[in-house]
């Protein structure tokens, strides 16, 4: 059996079956162009979302269990205590009715910009080289677009003000972590995944393990 919850940012799919959960956003693209920049065609736009959603599944898939804890027992649900599910995560381009607008914008390479999630827009602002890996600081490793796609799951922004933020949050220090400026991800990130799937089957919790 396959239970289906769609919000507004994400839907997700707790397949018993399968003893796995599917975290699925449906992305809809604006193809943007700085001034003096060629359009995007078709190539390089199929390209960028394949990348994109390959960079998602690679950093995201197969790296959490989220573990069902039965609190209050029925006939339907007693055989899920302590079953472990794998997550998966990935983003589907769609034309229509996406949960995210992901306005992607070709720049020149001197161009500097400052993507970011409009959470109350349900808008990602991502420019055409977010794809790559860089560093910010010795010893780490960093990609924006994967930074971004944290935000799209419910996280804020874990760096201080020394990169730019307007103060230092609690996890200021844990500096190789996704939302700070590194590309390691933290059992927080899928707070707000759990806190859906909560609601999807009565009587079962789930708790989220990095593997
Ligand atoms: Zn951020």
């Amino acid at each position: 059996m396959t239970h289906i919850r769609r919000t507004n940012t994400m839907d997700i799919y707790l397949e018993q079956q399968r003893k796995t959960v599917v975290v699925r956003q449906k992305w809809k693209y604006n193809w943007l162009n700085e001034e003096g920049t060629a359009n995007w065609n078709y190539e390089q736009r199929r390209d960028w979302h394949h990348s994109a959603d390959n960079i998602i599944w690679q950093n995201w898939s197969n790296k959490f269990s989220f573990l069902a804890v039965v609190l209050e027992e029925t006939a339907t649900n007693k055989h899920l205590h302590r079953q472990a599910f794998n997550v998966e995560f990935d983003i589907e381009w769609v034309l229509d009715n996406g949960h995210w607008t992901a306005n992607v914008t070709k720049v020149k390479p001197e161009t500097s910009y400052r993507s970011n999630v409009d959470r109350s827009n349900q808008t990602i602002n991502v420019i055409s080289r977010d794809l790559e890996y860089t560093s910010l600081k010795k010893g780490t490793v960093h990609n924006t677009l994967n930074h971004e796609y944290a935000h799209t799951l419910g996280g804020g922004d874990e760096y201080g003000i020394r990169y730019g933020n307007s103060y230092d949050p609690i996890y200021v220090d844990d500096i190789q972590a996704l939302l700070n400026i590194g590309n390691e991800l933290r059992e927080r990130y899928t707070r707000d995944v759990i806190d859906e799937l909560n609601t999807m089957i009565h009587g079962v919790n789930f708790l989220a393990i990095l593997k």
